[in-house]
């Protein structure tokens, strides 16, 4: 017999999931932005989708957007946070355990003239709200510290790191691609303004 052990890496898609989505392969197949009825039935399912996400972080489903992968919903948010606030200033903090789709992102901003203070973490992979408030400056304008490491599970006290974030006045991103399912999560009472989860970490294609 064998045992997949690799859930953080990617996980099976259960037959619920392959149930829900089977429909839209052959029968329903229209373009959500047609304006006929197979566009309109298509276009009702992305939309109680992003219904169903939202709820399930405590958004609204306005605020949801559908990328291809977590690597692309992190890139996104940081490039997007970035370029939109240039003008206020060009400094980003981060902490130096972060996956390589928020590490490499950052390391081409830093190219583009930004600049990034990485915080480092102590032995159980932690970083404080403390450190946090000490490293932001006049021209901070984001922070991204991951909700959930995917190499030692550490749990980062994201509400905490977010209410500094929130005081100083400073945009706070978490990748929670590793947290999504595991711990409940309401980006409204944690503050959050922008969240990058994935599908295939929780038993979607
Ligand atoms: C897997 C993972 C990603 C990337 O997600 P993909 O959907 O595979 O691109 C980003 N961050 C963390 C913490 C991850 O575990």
């Amino acid at each position: 017999m064998k045992v997949y052990m690799d859930n953080g890496a990617t996980t099976r898609v259960t037959e619920p999931v392959f149930a829900a989505m089977q429909p839209y392969f052959c029968e329903i197949y229209g373009n959500p932005s047609s304006v006929h009825g197979y566009g309109r039935q298509t276009r009702r399912a992305v939309e109680a989708a992003r219904e169903q996400v939202a709820r399930a972080i405590g958004a609204q489903p306005r605020e949801i957007y559908f990328t291809g992968c977590g690597t692309e919903a992190d890139n996104w948010a940081l490039r997007g946070a970035a370029w939109a606030n240039a003008k206020k200033g060009r400094h980003i903090i981060t902490t130096n355990i972060e996956h390589h789709a928020i590490l490499h992102t950052l390391k081409q901003l830093e190219k583009e003239g930004f600049e990034v203070t990485y915080l480092p973490v102590d032995s159980d992979g932690l970083v404080t709200p403390e450190q946090l408030e000490a490293a932001i400056r006049q021209d901070t304008i984001l922070v991204t510290i991951m909700y959930a490491n995917n190499e030692i599970g550490t749990l980062e006290p994201i509400e905490a790191l977010a209410a500094v974030a929130k005081r100083r006045g400073v945009l706070f991103h978490t990748d929670a691609v590793q947290a999504i399912g595991h711990v409940p999560i309401d980006v409204k009472a944690q503050q959050i303004d922008m969240l990058s989860l994935s599908g295939h970490k929780f038993h979607a294609p």
